[in-house]
């Protein structure tokens, strides 16, 4: 006889169905045609009527199963009691046909901090560049992160032929990464993916100190973990501050649980505990295979002037 499903897994498979809830809002949102539009820190940094009801959903959906959770969300938002039809109580039977990885089973609720952002690639979203758009969140215990779900509301928008539109990708260290299929960029090739709309001198002087073959700039941190873990990147470099805890939790997990590497450009690893600086004031540095060719290739000057 199986036991009950450990807290993690069970967290894990609740943050799924919170996570397609939230695929939802942000098409309905979008078909609805009043975005909602608020500059937070300037013209790059937006909020939509999307990015507050998604946390709302999420927020409150978890909050309620789990109250002894620490969830920190990007959104800085007034106190509001959320509606009903917001709250997501399903949990995904896909994740729990998995078993817990026994280093993680005996996790208590007050010891986990899950990093929410509603909304990953919020200026892409309002540009119509729909694809570039996630639903983060990252789980981290000790410090950590140990788990991550990424929904990709506008996944296969443009397949037509009936596609399913949107879809989840999950993982938890020790156990894998589900609902993609792992794929490499041909070994030798480099390809570097990195920001579109928070570029810099010293985003594009790191960039070219590497030598790639090709550049792709696209919007969210999701988006680009998602290009490493299909293939069709293979790193992601961005030598600047803006990038949040929220924005790098659940795709550290995923990419780790595949054995990828995701640190601060100088390559130290990124700390989750509920207390840390949110900002990633030293940028981003991901792989799946080969991160010291990209490590190394880090010019001393992105290093100074980076600072965690
Ligand atoms: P990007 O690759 O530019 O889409 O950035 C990835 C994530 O980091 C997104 O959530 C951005 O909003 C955030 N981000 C990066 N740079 C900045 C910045 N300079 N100001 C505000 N947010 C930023
Ligand atoms: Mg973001
Ligand atoms: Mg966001």
């Amino acid at each position: 006889m199986s036991s009950a499903p450990a807290l993690l897994m069970r967290l894990v498979a609740s943050a799924h169905s919170v996570a397609d809830k939230a695929g939802t809002i942000i098409r309905k949102v979008m078909s609805g045609g009043d975005l909602g539009i608020v500059e937070k820190t300037g013209a790059n940094d937006l909020q939509t009527t999307a990015d507050r009801l998604v946390q709302q959903s999420i927020c409150s959906s978890l909050a309620r199963k789990f109250p002894q959770l620490t969830i920190i969300g990007e959104e800085d938002l007034p106190f509001q009691e959320t509606d009903e039809d917001l709250i997501e109580i399903g949990q995904s039977e896909e994740v729990l046909k998995y078993s817990c990885p026994p280093q993680y089973s005996s996790i208590k609720e007050e010891e986990l901090v899950v990093w929410v952002d509603p909304l990953d690639g919020t200026k892409e979203y309002t540009e119509g560049l729909l694809d570039h758009v996630t639903v983060l969140i990252g789980i981290a215990y000790g410090g950590k992160a140990i788990a991550g779900v990424i929904n990709q509301p506008y996944y296969n928008y443009q397949a037509g032929n009936g596609a399913v539109l949107g879809r989840t990708i999950w993982g938890v260290l020790g156990l894998g990464s589900f609902g993609f299929e792992l794929k490499e960029v041909p070994e030798g090739k480099h390809i570097i993916t990195t920001t579109r709309s928070h570029s810099s001198k010293l985003v594009n002087d790191c960039i070219a100190a590497m030598n790639p073959d090709q550049v792709i700039r696209v919007g969210g941190a999701g988006n680009k973990i998602i290009q490493l873990i299909e293939g069709q990147a293979s790193a992601y470099v961005f030598a600047s501050p803006g990038c949040k805890k929220w924005d790098t939790c659940a795709p550290e997990a995923i990419l780790h649980a595949v054995g990828g590497k995701l640190t601060d450009i100088r390559g130290n690893a990124f700390q989750y505990d509920k207390d840390v600086k949110h900002m990633n004031s030293a940028g981003v540095l991901a792989t799946l295979r080969n991160f010291s060719y990209y490590s190394s290739r880090v010019p001393d000057s992105a290093k100074e002037a980076l600072v965690p």
